[in-house]
């Protein structure tokens, strides 16, 4: 039986990360399995593509450490690596007096996780800044930005490639079982062949079916709370981006359920509106037409040139999330799970936003997780 030291199950942003960082140290033998045909065909594809400044989310916690380290490990690996982005800042844009209370919020948040460059723009400045844009107050966000995340997800799979990581696309894990000192992973090829590897690591990067893959190899997902539920988000495209003069991110404060329906200019000139954020059943990708009216009307609180005639239906994504509709805040596991007896197997659950901004510094604490010495000492080999 083919014995390996690490596989990594996904090829999305997350899996890709943690492959370009695993190999530029001493781990060898890395193989990374995705069902897909090839990298990055779900969430990491159906994304807003924005850098996050890291704001929202409760000091201390995973969500916030890896947005801020993250946001910097990506600004800097693009800038030396050509990878395509901009530092375009973001406004947080209220239109009403609650609305201006939570930007008062957000600010004294992102204080507390130490994110200093945040202030509130003056009603002259942010007509200089945003001729378009309506609004009571207005809290800017200098270092938030956007990416080409196929060119990032490209660069991360070139690199672990030249490091000699092997990619197993089209290959599907259908189970895996834990022996004495090894995992043995079964999988499934494209032609429905059934073939088993051993292997001394599993880092489990498989984003939407990641409590799936958990379950395999026998943890509980029910009591552990590793549950995905799917939440939808659907993005529309203003046909004529040219009627509107927007040079930021605009978003709203956010919402019980999401970041709030916001515009995002794209690098290629384009602007989209999205995502909502609604529980679903089931994976699908198809846009409701219908929900075209509740998009406008949002946005329309503050660019209150948009009309429904300027939108139509772009793509859809779905977030892998721990948080159920009625739950309060819910953070990213990323952990060894040793001490549930599954040494080196290391599960990424509930990677939902912002784990593209994160996807560097998740992977640098998933090198961290592994103990990658017993590893290359042969315990990886039973
Ligand atoms: C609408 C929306 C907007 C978002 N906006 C932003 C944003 O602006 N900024 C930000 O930072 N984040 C954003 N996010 C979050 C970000 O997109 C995700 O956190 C990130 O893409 C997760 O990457 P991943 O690699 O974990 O998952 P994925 O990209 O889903 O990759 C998981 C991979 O695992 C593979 N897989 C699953 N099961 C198996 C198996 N059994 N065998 C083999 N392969 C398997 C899948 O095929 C898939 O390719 C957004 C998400 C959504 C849905």
């Amino acid at each position: 039986m083919q014995e390996i030291d690490i596989v990594i199950i996904g090829a999305g942003v997350i899996g890709l990360a943690v492959s370009h960082y695993l190999s530029s140290g001493s781990a060898k033998d890395i193989v990374v399995v995705e069902k897909n045909s090839s990298f990055g065909q779900e969430t990491s594809s159906r994304n807003s593509e924005v850098i996050h400044a890291g704001i929202y989310y409760p000091r201390d916690s995973l969500k916030a450490k890896t947005s801020i380290r993250g946001k910097h490990l990506l600004y800097e690996l693009c800038s030396e690596c050509g990878i395509p982005h901009k530092r375009i800042g973001k406004l947080l844009v209220a239109s009403d007096n609650e609305s201006a209370g939570k930007l008062e919020t957000i600010y004294g948040n992102a204080l507390e996780c130490g994110v200093k460059s945040l202030r509130f723009l003056e009603k002259e400045e942010t007509r200089e800044l945003e001729p378009d844009i309506k609004a009571e107050s207005v809290l800017f966000s200098p270092d938030s930005g956007i990416i080409d995340s196929h060119s990032l997800m490209k660069f991360l799979y070139q690199s672990a490639k030249q490091r000699k990581v092997d990619f197993a696309f089209s290959v599907e894990v259908i189970g895996i079982n834990r022996n004495k000192d090894f995992y043995e992973v079964a999988a499934r090829e494209p032609g429905g062949d059934i073939f088993s590897f051993r292997t001394g690591a599993v880092v489990n990067c498989a984003g939407l079916n990641s409590d799936g893959i958990a379950e395999m190899v026998g943890m509980d997902a029910e009591k552990h709370r590793y549950r995905i539920h799917y939440c939808k988000g659907q993005y529309f495209r203003i046909s004529d981006p040219g009627r509107f003069s927007i040079n930021h991110l605009i978003y709203p404060p956010p919402t019980e359920l999401g970041l709030g329906i916001h515009i995002t200019p794209d690098l290629a000139g384009g602007l989209r509106v999205g995502p909502d954020a609604k529980y679903v059943a089931e994976i699908d990708y198809d846009i409701d037409e219908k929900d075209k009216e509740i998009f406008c009307d949002s946005v329309r609180k503050f660019l209150p040139g948009l009309r429904q005639e300027d939108m139509i239906p772009d793509t859809a994504g779905i977030r892998p999330r721990l948080k159920g509709e009625r739950d309060g805040f819910r953070d990213f596991i990323i952990r060894n799970e040793s001490e549930q007896g599954f040494p080196n197997f290391v599960n990424l659950i509930g990677i939902d936003s912002p784990g593209l901004t994160s996807c560097l510094a998740i992977a640098e604490l998933v090198v961290k997780e592994l103990r990658i010495s017993q590893l290359n000492n042969g315990g990886g080999h039973g």
